[in-house]
Parts: structure tokens; sequence; C-alpha cells
């Protein structure tokens, strides 16, 4: 056993979703809690903390090269490295045994326990931590104190879906929905520490259940009512729902709370209904439409999202094609794609009929194009529309600022008085992945 100096700085480094950027901001509150500093900018940390993803195969190999890349930078004294996210809760063991150079291996559901771990490892103790306990981590983690502009709060963790593709069951454990007092007080001391607008999180965000102050039950929608009546809170979103878990209330909402954004994220996977079956989906391409339709009838603006996945074991240039279809009827915003990834463990790893890469690589190119191209439609139709822009930072330009339209498109603009102002603007001119606006009126912070 080799003790160490206890670490003086940190780096907490996020990949994959959301979620885990969420995490990777409460652990580096705990870390300041401790009274350890977040490391300047272009300089070593005494202690890094890999947030890492297990969804596909690329994100899980990222983790061993960043573990060879900071031994390699640290020479004679390489950096105390812990790792936590999904890849810790999936292969916790293989970790350690792989890479004698990470001192610790936390889960997403244990992270609050990351202060005893580096003492632990100060001793000389290398330990994995794993658990899974349904409600603790949230409980013992320190009160927020900082918030950006447009900030994160988790809602809900875990999934009981079983997607025969997905591995976020078994790393992020059953669904649980957090209390509808803790979020509140959450929301509200984020509000005091400067967030404009709250985005919800959850793997399945709309199974989120609670009840509210006066004991009844709520569901997705109550929660967001609720939160609109934050008098400083100007902005509410969520993500990323599942079809099946979609309510009347929810679709009611978005007609009704002038706070909640008109942008749904809705991964529907793939057009045919043979592999949304064997995905375990539950709901058929035509189904999903309709939801869709229900949505634009309660909110004719809003934005539309959603995840694919091409290659799925058994896919079909056919069943491709539906898949294509069904981008062009829906006429996304944006929209994320993937190339399926065998996952060990999930039932689709080990279905007969896994495609070739090179197919693959095709129809994630054609996938893609598809929707690039109706993104880029979006935000040219967007063009001439006036709205509120929230300031999320500088641009890369002089005199140039970055912030988020209601439909979450980026917008470019000058003269904002500072980050998280909420600027009147005209969308002046689009581009694929952006838009340039011009500030209507000076801005009221
Ligand atoms: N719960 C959400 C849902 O049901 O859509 C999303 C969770 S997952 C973190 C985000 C996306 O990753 C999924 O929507 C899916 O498109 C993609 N994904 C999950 N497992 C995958 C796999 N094995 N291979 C490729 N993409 C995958
Ligand atoms: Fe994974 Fe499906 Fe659950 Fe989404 S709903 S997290 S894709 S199992």
């Amino acid at each position: 056993m080799h003790t160490r100096e206890s670490p003086k700085t940190f780096r907490v480094k996020s990949f994959g979703c959301q979620m885990n950027v969420y995490d990777g901001e409460r652990m580096a509150e705990l870390l300041a809690d401790k009274g350890i500093a977040p490391a300047p900018d272009g300089e070593e940390a005494d202690l890094v903390v890999l947030n890492t993803c297990h969804i596909r195969e690329k994100a899980a190999e990222k983790v061993y090269s960043d573990i060879g890349r900071l031994v390699k930078a640290g020479g004679e004294r390489p950096p105390m490295i812990a790792v936590a996210g999904c890849v810790a809760q999936a292969e916790g063991e293989e970790i350690m045994a792989r890479a004698p150079a990470v001192g610790m291996v936390v889960g997403p559901q244990a992270y609050h326990r990351l202060p005893e771990l580096i003492d632990r490892a100060v001793r000389g103790e290398r330990a994995v931590d794993t658990e899974m306990p349904a409600d603790a981590k949230f409980a013992a983690l320190p009160a927020r104190r900082r918030a950006a502009p447009s900030a994160f709060l988790t809602i809900q963790e875990g999934c009981d879906k079983f997607c025969t593709y997905c591995v976020v069951p078994y790393t992020r454990g059953a669904e649980i929905s957090r209390s509808f007092k803790d979020l509140l007080r959450e929301a509200q001391r984020l509000v005091e520490a400067g967030a404009r607008e709250i985005t919800l999180l959850g793997q399945n965000v709309n199974a989120w259940t609670g009840e509210d102050a006066k004991g009844r039950s709520i569901g997705l929608d109550g929660l967001i009512r609720q939160l609109a009546a934050l008098p400083d809170l100007a902005r509410i979103r969520y993500t990323t729902s599942h079809p099946n878990d979609v309510t009347d209330g929810l679709i009611a909402a978005h007609g009704e709370v002038a706070k909640l954004m008109p942008y749904l994220h809705l991964p529907v996977q793939s057009g045919s209904d043979r592999v949304l079956k064997a995905m375990n989906r539950s709901h058929t391409a035509a189904s999903y439409l309709k939801l869709l339709d229900r949505f634009r009838a309660a909110r004719a603006d809003i934005a539309l999202s959603g995840d694919f996945i091409v290659g799925f074991p058994g896919e079909t240039e056919a069943e491709f094609t539906e898949t294509l279809r069904l981008v062009d009827a829906v006429g996304y915003a944006q929209a994320f794609s993937f190339k399926y990834s065998p996952r060990p463990g999930t039932p689709a790893a080990t279905m007969t009929g896994h495609v070739a890469r090179e197919v693959m690589d095709e129809r994630l190119q054609r996938l893609q194009d598809a929707i690039n191209r109706d993104q880029f439609a979006f935000n040219q139709r967007s063009v001439g529309r006036r709205c509120t822009v929230l300031v999320e930072r500088k641009g890369k330009r002089p005199g140039q600022w970055l912030g988020k339209s209601p439909w979450l498109q980026s917008v470019f603009f000058e003269g904002a008085s500072g980050i998280g102002e909420m600027a009147e603007v005209a969308l002046a001119a689009a581009g694929p992945n952006s838009l340039a606006g011009e500030l209507l009126v000076p801005a009221a912070a």
C-alpha cells in the first residue's frame, strides 16, 4: 500500500449524456466542500474524475485511452484517478484489474461517497463502490450554490423499459423519482444562484411521479406547472421522454404553460414496426407520429427532436427506408443518430443478423443527411421570427454573444449586456447549425 498526499486540485471530465453533466457538477460541488479546488485552466490536477458513459462501445473505450494519457502526462507524479459514471458501474472490477493507475471506482448511485473514497486512496487503498441505494445520494449532496443561466436538474433516474439494445437499466438501475419537496428546494436554490432556465433531466423524464405540497399525486406536467410559479425562473425544458409515458396533461402543458419551451425530444429509434418490436420499444411508427401531431396541436411552433439507431440486428434496407420516410414525415428541428453498438449483457447483443459496419456507415450518412437538411430548413423558416434569447456565453468574435432561442437553436448576436440576460432578438439569417440575430431592445437582465 502506498500512501499519498491529499489532492489539492481536481478536474471532473464528463462524457455522454446531460445526466452525466449534472452528476459531474454535483461531484465538483462535493470536492469543493472537501476543500479541493478546481484546477486552473491549463494546469494538471491532483485528482481527475473521469465521469464515463457506457451507452456505446466507443464511449467506453475512451476511458482507457484517457487513463493512459493521464498517466503519461503525469510522469513521476501521476494524478489520483477516479472512474465514475456508467462504465464504472458496469465494469468496476475490470477497470481496477486493467488499469492499476485508477485509485477508485464509483458508480452513478454512489458518488456522494467520493470524499470517503478519496480519504481511503490517500491511505493507499484502492476501492470500488458501485452500490445502488435507492435515494441516499441526493440527500447526501451539498446544497446548490452555483448555477449557469441554463441549469440542469435531475428529477428521475433509471429505467424499467429494457429496450433490447440498451445498458441503461443495468447501469442506472430501476426508475426512481426524486421527491417534489427536494426538487422544489433545489430549483429554488438554482434560481437564487442565477439560473434563468432549468432543464429537468431523467432517462425517462416523463415517467416522473410525485406528491405535491398538498399531497396530490402529480406527474411531470404537474411538476412543470408548479416550477413555473417560481417568479425568477423564465424557462423550463425537460429531456429525455419516452413515447409510452406521454400523458394528456404533458401535451396540454405545452399549450398552457408559457414558461415551458416549445421543444420536445422524443426518441423513436426506427421507422420500422418490426425493428421497433425487436427493440422492445412498445410503440409503432404510426403511434409515434400521432403523438407528435397531438403535441403540434397543443403548440403549433413546437420544435421536434429525436434519437435514431441505424443497423439494429436484422435491419434490412427496406426497414431502414421506413426510418427515412418517418424523418421526412416529421421534419425534425434537430435529431441524434447512432450506429447500433452491441452492449454486453443486453438481449440484442446475442441476436442474429448483425449488420456489416460499412452498411451501417452508409445508412448513418444517409440518415444524417436527411436530418441535417431538415434542421437547416427549420432554421431557415425561423428567419424573421422575434424571440427571447437566453445568453449563455460570449461568442468567438469581439462583441458577439451566444444564446439559445426558445426552440433550442444557437443564436449569435451583438449588443447583449452579459451572460444570463434574456434578450429580445430578431432572427436575421440561418446556417445549418445556428442563426444570426439582431438585438431589438436593450435587454432587461
Ligand atoms: N431513455 C431515452 C430513450 O428511451 O430514448 C434515451 C437514453 S440513451 C442514453 C440515448 C440514446 O442512445 C438512445 O435514445 C439511443 O438512440 C442511443 N442508444 C442506446 N443504446 C444504444 C446502442 N446499444 N447502440 C447505439 N445507440 C444506442
Ligand atoms: Fe435505454 Fe430504452 Fe430505457 Fe431509453 S427507454 S434508457 S433507450 S432502455
